[in-house]
């Protein structure tokens, strides 16, 4: 699973999902942290495609990513995109790289309401929830 998938997830109990919105306009439920397990995460390199970076970069949740990034310790990101980032080809690639080519194979998606976990195998995330959580 790759980050970018990753900042598309949110918990899917229900309790979350209503979570009032945070005054940043953020959820309590979202980002799910993501917790690999030992050699869990890994680094695949995928050739870089400009349009597809610059189409992504404004769908993405930036906070989430970045806060996501600071977690796994894979990137340092700013604050907020930086003005001209679509034009700024290191740039783009950087978040491309960060985005696509880190894949969680083995571990855990954890939501930060509710402390549910989310499992991880062979790269698939199983959002589905037992019976008694919905
Ligand atoms: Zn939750």
């Amino acid at each position: 699973m790759r980050l970018v998938t990753q900042n598309l997830l949110t918990c899917q109990v229900k309790a979350c999902m209503d979570t009032a919105a945070t005054p940043d306009g953020g959820f309590l439920s979202y980002p799910l942290k993501v917790v690999p397990d030992a050699g869990g995460l890994k680094q695949v390199a995928s050739p870089f495609d400009e349009g597809v970076a610059k189409s992504i970069l404004p769908r993405l949740d930036w906070a989430a990513l970045r806060k996501t990034a600071a977690e796994l310790g894979v990137a340092a990101l700013p604050e907020e995109v930086p003005a001209g980032a679509e034009s700024d080809a290191g740039f783009l690639r950087s978040v491309y790289a960060l985005v696509f080519d880190i894949h969680l194979e083995e571990g855990n998606l954890l939501c930060p309401h509710c402390g549910r976990a989310y499992p991880v195998r062979k790269g698939v995330p199983n959002m589905l929830l037992r019976d008694d959580e919905m």
